[in-house]
């Protein structure tokens, strides 16, 4: 018996684990200061009221004979036909035309941005920007396939644009971006989409924070462009839109229109989910179904917009010290330059032992994060609005 080895091959993700440990050694140290985590990356807001409602309610239905579920609809790869009528709706309102089997259901963008790996050849060539969200990175690794970087950096307004010269066949690009904050607008993503299709390249598009997108000329999805369809699968997910983060759900759209080598990849997602998936709890989707109503979007929206004044918050705090930063405007993600020279782990260590505040370094996010730091707007307002206080004291 052989294992993959290429796991053998996966960095030590040690980033989130060296930002806890060095945190609570502080804290050990200096257990009456009051440390402040503007690293969060997760939401905090609680569930919308008329997601709660529905949730209970069809945790009713499996109480009864007459209306319990059992696996979920074969049709659509087991999701439930409101749930996927809904997303059509959240993308008619985009100007996006979807048929319901183009949408599958899932436990969240995480596993498909993993899992949709199934259907390329180990010999393909991924492009990946840098920074990156580390799993665009490591699934590749565990696959065995090569891996070339766009470089995102502040000459590009960590917006890296295809260069004609480089030969990838699996494109990511996550708009808004984790970590830089940083949003593609509709032409930018049209350059990406025809250089795709110019390279028959397959783009795999992360939209998990396209509900921050407030700006007009921001695509919210990668299918408002056109022939995007021919070269695109879209991730998105309830997580940040919603607050699902611990409830677990999202979906993933592949076009029919997406070919390659005479084979729908629709057909063979749709095969590969019926083989190793077995579908997202009921209770969970009816959940998800109510996000998408009138009365979801209003709810969704109010914990949105919390989280948007506190990037405001601190987007008000970095533009008065002159700081150079992305994101915070279309993103709950902030990422700024380090002051004064400082690497991203010489920041950190300021920031922590001199005001208290947790951010998470830029280069644990790949080279060209080095010297750069996130901040994220996850917190509560009182604590985004005292950290900045903090580091205006200490930087201004
Ligand atoms: N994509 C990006 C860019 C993310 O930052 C995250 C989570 O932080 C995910 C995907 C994962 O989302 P999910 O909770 O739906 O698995």
């Amino acid at each position: 018996m052989k294992i993959n080895s290429n796991f053998l091959n996966l960095k030590d993700s040690y980033l989130f684990a060296k930002v806890g440990q060095k945190t609570a050694e502080y804290k050990k140290a200096h257990p009456d200061h009051d440390v402040i985590r503007l690293s969060i990356g997760d939401v905090t807001r609680p569930l919308a009221p008329c997601v709660v409602s529905a949730m209970q309610k069809a945790v009713e239905d499996m109480a009864h004979v007459g209306t319990f579920k059992g696996y979920g609809p074969d049709r659509y790869c087991y999701g439930y036909e409101n749930l996927i009528a809904s997303i059509l709706s959240s993308y008619a309102r985009k100007g996006v035309t979807l048929e319901a089997d183009e949408v599958f259901i899932s436990d969240g963008a995480k596993s498909d941005l993993g899992n949709i790996l199934d259907l390329f050849s180990a010999d393909n060539v991924a492009l990946v920007p840098d920074p990156v969200y580390p799993v665009y990175v490591d699934t590749n690794v565990m696959g065995g396939r090569k891996i070339l970087y766009a470089d995102a950096t502040e000459a590009n307004g960590f917006l890296p644009m295809p260069d004609g010269g480089v030969d990838a066949d699996i494109i990511y690009l996550c708009s808004p971006n984790n970590p830089t904050g940083a949003a593609y607008t509709r032409a930018q993503l049209k350059a990406w989409v025809d250089y795709a299709i110019e390279k028959d390249a397959v783009i795999l598009y992360d939209a998990a924070y396209e509900y921050f997108i407030g700006d007009g000329d921001l695509a919210r999805s990668i299918f408002e462009i056109e022939s995007a369809k021919q070269c695109a699968i879209e991730f998105c997910s309830y997580s940040k839109t919603a607050g699902f983060t611990g409830v677990r759900c999202g979906y993933t759209v592949v076009p029919k229109a997406l070919v390659r080598e005479g084979t729908s990849l629709n057909r063979l997602w749709a095969r590969r989910q019926t083989t190793k998936f077995n579908g997202v709890s009921y209770v969970t989707q009816m959940g998800a179904a109510a996000v998408f109503t009138a009365e979801g979007e209003a709810q969704i929206k109010e914990n949105i917009a919390y989280y948007k004044r506190n990037a405001k918050t601190i987007a008000n705090c970095l533009d008065g010290l002159g700081i150079f930063y992305t994101g915070g405007q279309n993103s709950p993600y902030l990422w700024m330059k380090c002051p004064n020279g400082m690497t991203s782990w010489e920041f950190f260590d300021y920031l922590l032992e001199n005001a208290c505040v947790v951010g998470t370094p830029g280069s644990g996010f790949g080279k060209n994060g080095e010297g750069f730091f996130r901040l994220t707007s996850f917190g509560t307002a009182e604590n985004t609005e005292e950290a900045c206080r903090r580091i205006r004291n200490l930087l201004g």
